[in-house]
Order: structure tokens, then sequence, then C-alpha cells
């Protein structure tokens, strides 16, 4: 084996090792609620009532604008709650918002996607 597929190899295993690492982990937060006080929420603004979002501080929220229209939001329909992956796959609140927002409706997160918005 040359020194650059050696290299190769072991950088391959290592990411797997840090992937699989990454999933135990949100697994882990998977029925942890993200409280407003939380020191991640309160820097990304983060509220479990999207309408009492600061717009002075937050420009880029609007009406309308909550985690159950995010991207990222993991609930499906109806639901109260669902978990987030900028929250570890925390619980956040159907109706909640944070300034990493982001239109779209997905049912499932893959750990690529989410370390490609990172
Ligand atoms: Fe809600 Fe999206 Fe922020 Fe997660 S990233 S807390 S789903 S607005």
């Amino acid at each position: 084996m040359t020194n650059s597929r050696r290299s190769f190899f072991i950088q391959t295993l290592s990411c797997a090792s840090a992937l699989s690492a990454l999933a135990v982990t949100t697994a882990a937060h998977a029925q942890t609620t993200v409280l407003g006080t939380d020191p991640q929420a309160v820097a990304l603004g983060y509220s479990p009532d999207a309408t009492k979002t600061d717009v002075k501080k937050y420009p880029n929220y609007s009406a309308g604008r909550s985690c159950d229209g995010c991207v990222l939001f993991q609930g499906k329909a109806g639901d109260s709650s669902g978990s987030c992956a900028v929250f570890g796959n925390k619980l956040v609140a159907n109706k909640g918002w944070c300034s990493t927002w982001t239109k779209g409706v997905i049912t499932s997160v893959r750990p690529f996607d989410v370390l490609a918005r990172l």
C-alpha cells in the first residue's frame, strides 16, 4: 500500500468514526427540549414562540416564519415539537424560531446534509 493510499484509508476511517460519534451523540439528545434560556438558544435568538422574536435584533425574522416551516425541523405535521439538527436533535417548538431558520420542509436529515450547512 502506498503512502497516499494508506493516508486516504486512515482519513476515511477517521471520518467514519467521527460521523458515528455524531450519530450517537445526536441520538442521546433526541428527547431533550431546548429552552429559550439555553446558551446556544440565546446565541441563535431561539424562542419557543416565534412571535416574541426581537425583530430589531433579528431582522431576518418575519411573521409566519417558524420552526415547522424550516428545513431543519424534524417534526411531523400537527406535532407541537420536533427535533432540530442545529440543536443536536433536541426538541424545539413547532412555533419557535431561531436566526438560522431556512425555508423548506424535509422529512429526514442525513449527517452530510447537516455538515454541509455548518
Ligand atoms: Fe427552528 Fe429551524 Fe432554528 Fe431549528 S434551525 S430552531 S427548526 S428555526
